[in-house]
């Protein structure tokens, strides 16, 4: 009988099924043709079943469907809660349409129960859940480049509609860079194909790491790379890039037995203007490489004028910052962050500053963090939000005694050298345990300075808090960085969480921060998760935990009382 659906980790076959004979028979059927490890759980209803796929996930799915009254329906809200789990369904007699029906909302197969021997189901099970592998397999394949496995061009378009979408929110520019190898057609006909296979899949791998994880290179077509960038904060931060890039390109490569350097040209397109279409962006960036060719090449070009500007603050906002403490102006808002691991639960919140304006109303954190940094006035609103956030998680643990805090440090606050004493002594006057707190440190903090990082969060550890290293992904730091870091939590940035859109298998990023998180023996958590298909492939990749809009948006401390049901 079937080797495999006994080999590797057990199996878990999750029977969604309230006739406790047929639970008997189909359990038995299943014992005797799976080999070893198989976990049979029972579900009696399908709001059982998708609570029971949402906390613990299954390799199989058997839905007897006697007496379902909707049973599409069924088979729909099943298939939604683990996109990647298989399901076969049980029914009494047999329907082709009602089969075809079921096969569509996201059934792998069929079975008609008076039918059902052991044999068939393992068979069946078997089947199904290769099935799923290999679906998901094609997709991965449909959305990435076989020579160079770098993200293809329909997996690039995907990723700047959804990065386009999100600066028409937050009004931060995109640049996209068109990339074309100089002189790709002469490499081909002198050193043959395989020759310029090389220097694609070379290049691709210079590329790649190069990047941050939340940046795309992809292969467009040809020899033409497009890459996509959030998050660069000038003009000049962008130029930078793109000459890395060149550099990167033009290291010595070895072909038979001929060195040669290869030349690049490169388009840079801004998109600063909300309302630019996903093809003109992309045909903005080819644009100026063809300006960056007409010119000689191997070089680059930027298209047209230059798009970003810093948002200012307005000059009436830092006098007004200054006395926002004294008046009483900041708020901290609370949003919680849930463990994926076993059950879904609430395990703490993350402090977020807001500031009532007088006439701009409920200003969040973008629109005047960077002023506070600049000005140095984080470190009084940073200590005050330390103070409140102690204060607040006390009384939550009034009432659940396991939740913790998470309070942000900014990279000048990270700098300060009296935080550990201001620190101390806080977490002394309130008479807290230190293990309540945790504390982020932006990732591009840690990579700016990893000596200074390391020494400070060493010290912090010391006290007893916990650390987190914050928006993973958005910036470089090394695995070495990483490692030398007394850390205990890795947060995934929303932008990567953000691509894990449904039906696509654009988990590349995602997936391998998992991994490095885990490596380092680090909980991982998820921030902005929005959607029920972004916590199952988060599920489905091992991340432990998560935050996001899905489960709350942040709230006033009023909120957090109501949710835990203390007053
Ligand atoms: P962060 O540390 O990445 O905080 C998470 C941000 O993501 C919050 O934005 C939160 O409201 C938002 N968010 C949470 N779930 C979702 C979701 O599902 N979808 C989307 N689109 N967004 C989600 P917020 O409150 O605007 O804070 C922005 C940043 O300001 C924070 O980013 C943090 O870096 C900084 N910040 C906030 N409060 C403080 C503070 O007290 N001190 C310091 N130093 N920095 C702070
Ligand atoms: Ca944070
Ligand atoms: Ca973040």
């Amino acid at each position: 009988m079937p080797q495999e659906l006994g080999a590797g980790k057990p199996a878990r076959v999750l029977l969604v099924q309230d006739d406790p004979r047929a639970t008997m028979m189909i359990s038995e059927m299943l014992r005797a043709v799976w080999s070893a490890g198989l976990i049979i759980s029972q579900a009696h209803s399908v709001a059982d079943a998708t609570q029971e796929l949402l906390d613990h996930g299954a390799t199989c799915v058997l839905l007897d469907l006697a007496g379902d009254p909707a049973p599409v329906a069924s088979v729909q809200q099943l298939s939604g809660a683990a996109p990647h789990t298989p399901i076969i369904v049980l029914v009494e007699r047999d329907d082709e349409d009602f089969g075809v029906e079921a096969v569509r909302s996201g059934a792998q197969d069929v079975l008609v129960k008076s039918e059902l021997t052991a044999a068939a189901l393992g068979r069946a099970a078997r089947l199904a859940i290769e099935r799923k592998r290999s679906e998901a397999a094609l997709a991965l394949q449909a959305l990435h480049d076989p020579l160079t496995a770098l993200p293809n061009r329909a997996l690039f378009l995907d990723r700047l509609r959804v990065a386009l979408d999100r600066s028409r929110r937050t009004g931060v520019p995109v640049v996209v860079m068109f990339l074309d190898v100089d002189g790709f057609k002469a490499i081909n006909d002198t050193h043959g194909h395989s020759a310029g296979d090389l220097v694609l899949t070379v290049l691709a791998g210079r590329f790649g790491r190069l990047l941050r994880p939340m940046d795309t290179v992809a292969r467009f077509g040809g020899d033409e790379f497009t890459f996509l960038f959030e998050g660069l904060e000038s003009e000049q931060e962008a130029a930078l890039v793109a000459q890395r890039i060149s550099e990167s390109a033009r290291q010595p490569l070895a072909i038979g037995d001929s060195q040669m350097s290869i030349a690049v040209s490169i388009g840079v397109a801004i998109v600063g203007d909300p309302e630019a279409a996903l093809e003109e962006t992309v045909r903005r960036a080819d644009t100026a490489m063809y300006r960056a060719k007409e010119l000689g090449g191997a070089r680059f070009e930027l298209f047209g004028e230059p798009a970003i500007h810093t948002p200012v603050a307005g000059p009436d906002l830092e006098p007004a910052l200054r006395q926002a403490l004294d008046r009483c102006e900041l708020r901290v808002h609370y949003q919680p962050r849930v463990s994926l691991a076993g059950h879904t639960g609430l395990v703490g919140f993350e402090a977020l500053v807001r500031w009532d304006h007088p006439e701009r109303g409920l200003m969040e954190p973008d629109q005047f963090m960077a002023l506070a940094e600049d000005t140095g006035l984080i470190i009084p609103i940073g200590d005050w939000v330390l103070e409140q956030a102690l204060d607040q998680v006390a009384q939550f643990r009034e009432s659940r005694p396991e939740v913790t805090v998470s309070v942000n440090l900014s990279p000048r606050q990270l700098h300060d050298a009296g935080l550990l004493d201001r620190l101390t002594a806080a977490i002394r006057r309130g008479g807290h345990d230190p293990g309540v707190l945790c504390l982020e440190v932006p990732e591009t903090a840690v990579a700016a300075d990893p000596e200074v990082a390391a020494r400070q969060l060493a010290a912090l550890n010391e006290l007893g808090i916990q650390l987190a290293i914050d928006d993973f992904g958005t910036g470089r730091a090394s695995t070495r960085d990483l490692q030398r870091m007394p850390v205990h939590i890795l947060k995934i940035d929303r932008t990567l969480v953000s691509r894990l859109q449904d039906g696509t298998a654009d988990t590349d990023g995602i997936g391998a921060a998992v991994q490095l998180g885990h490596a380092l023996g680090l909980c991982v958590v998820a921030e902005g998760v929005e959607t029920d298909a972004q916590l199952a492939a988060l599920r489905d990749l091992g991340c432990d935990g998560a935050q996001g809009y899905l489960f709350s948006r942040p709230m006033p401390e009023e909120g957090v009382h109501s949710l835990l049901g203390t007053r």
